[in-house]
């Protein structure tokens, strides 16, 4: 084994790592860790040390760490079949499997599955296919893409600019021009704090309608959500939010894609967050929970109305030019299989919606009175700490003191990871749905000596 300085050494020169401060990396300044196994709800790194993973690595080890039964099914995967592409009609037992207990599991008017490898790389497919579908149907205007302020929908040309967030935008020339972005369904930092939700929804509401307007419905094509809001602060809708930005869709003809990278397969106590708040998307996009993060894997899944026009499409101009080498990948897909299995045999799901509503009051109580939590909020198996330097006003700390960083940094010296939000002083919890009751309780107990700590 490396020994642990020569390891370091080769981190700080030779590898680029994501959303880090370089030069701070670069100097020593900034944490190099290295993990290097886990069980449950935990992580350990290289010294040893024992860490709860309240974030599942990305909101993504749903099912938890160490699961035998998919490093086994990749390893015979992997074994009999390492990789096949899904081109022209080829497909592995797994890929086809893994599709059909997908839409199994789906509303019912979803129709195909296209498999890719990320949630960027599945949410580009969404937006390729309704400019397609657009095309198909004779409507070539019809292109812009309406996205809140605060979504995530990856990082790519075209999802890091339906991104909401400034740090995904800044210095890199985004967003592109197709993108226009509208209001966050962000009830905490409502414009006046008198709105009830219900008013709230209105205003979130005549705010699209009012973009609608000014761009024209003829040149938009497509709404994008996160059921609920996931990286841009961990924000459930407010009352009546999804059925009016439903209809006000519906009546300018406006696809619908359900960006369910975060809340597909469990995390809000629902298989999908579509179902939790009655949406009928156009498009899905999966990934994150579909194999657990055991393999990379991503999905779009298209409904009937959509496959419909793509199928005319294709009788129109030959094979849809849309594809990459890794779709419907063998160990993703047997990943997968294996993941949703044990899901439905462990009744994760159904973990996920008991124990998240446990760590939500949890936290509510053991937080909730301190002077500079503003809000505790959170639906299943999500929650979020929200620090402000003034309760009453709901001001922000200055962004300088970087308050949320040094919570985390906290939390983590009490052996939890909790994550601080890019945009805010926020901490998140994602945690496993294997997460135990007690671990719930621990978490609370740990960010409540963390904010005292700091605050
Ligand atoms: N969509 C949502 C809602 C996400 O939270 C993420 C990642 O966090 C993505 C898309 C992008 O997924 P990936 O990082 O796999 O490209």
């Amino acid at each position: 084994m490396l020994k642990n300085d020569m390891l370091e050494q080769w981190d700080r020169e030779s590898f680029f790592h994501p959303s880090t401060h370089l030069a701070e990396f670069a100097r020593g300044n900034a944490p190099h860790r290295v993990i290097r196994g886990g069980q449950g709800s935990h992580i350990e790194d290289r010294d040893g040390n024992r860490l709860l993973d309240a974030f599942a690595g990305l909101y993504c080890v749903n099912v938890g760490y160490g699961r035998q039964e998919i490093a086994e099914a990749i390893a015979e995967q992997a074994k009999e079949l390492a990789y096949y592409h899904a081109y022209v009609g080829h497909g592995t037992e797994a890929s086809i499997t893994l599709a059909k207990m997908i839409l199994d599991r789906a509303p019912d008017h979803m129709s195909k599955v296209y498999f890719g490898m990320s949630g960027s790389d599945a949410n580009e497919t969404n937006i390729k296919l309704v400019w397609y579908y657009n095309n198909i149907l004779g409507r070539p205007e019809k292109k812009k893409i309406i996205s809140r302020w605060r979504g995530y929908h990856g990082s790519g040309l075209m999802t890091g600019s339906l991104t909401g967030l400034e740090l995904f935008h800044k210095k890199f020339d985004l967003p592109l021009s197709q993108v226009i972005h509208t209001e966050a369904p962000y009830y905490y930092r409502r414009p006046d704090l008198s709105m009830s939700e219900a008013e709230f929804t209105a205003h979130c509401v005549a705010e699209l309608e009012a973009l609608i307007e000014r761009e024209g419905a003829d040149t938009i094509a497509a709404f994008i959500g996160e059921p609920v809001l996931g990286t841009g602060g961990i924000v459930p809708p407010p009352e009546g939010y999804w059925d009016a930005i439903q209809e006000v869709l519906a009546r300018h003809d406006i696809l619908l894609i359900a960006d369910e990278v975060v809340t597909g397969f469990g995390r809000l106590g629902s298989m999908f967050g579509s179902f939790h708040y009655g949406l009928e998307p156009d498009l899905m996009t999966i990934a994150k929970g579909l194999t657990s993060a055991y393999a990379p894997l991503s999905g779009s899944i298209v409904s009937d109305k959509v496959w419909k026009v793509l199928e005319q499409g294709t009788d129109e101009n030959g094979p849809i030019g849309h594809g990459w080498t890794y779709s419907a990948h063998p160990i993703g897909a047997a990943a997968g299989v294996a993941n949703l299995k044990l899901i439905d045999e462990l009744k994760l799901v159904e973990n996920a919606g008991e124990v998240g509503a446990h760590l939500n009051r949890a936290m509510a109580e053991a937080v909730g009175g301190h002077a500079n939590v503003g809000e505790v909020r959170g639906e299943g198996m999500l929650c979020a700490v929200e620090l402000v330097a003034d309760k009453e006003t709901r001001q922000f700390f200055d962004a300088s003191e970087k308050v949320g960083a040094k919570v985390s940094a906290a939390l983590l010296e009490e052996g939890v990871i909790g994550r601080a939000m890019p945009q805010g002083d926020i901490i998140g919890f994602a945690p496993p749905f294997c997460l135990t009751t007690d671990e719930a309780e621990e978490i609370a107990g740990k960010t409540a000596k963390a904010v005292k700590a700091v605050l």
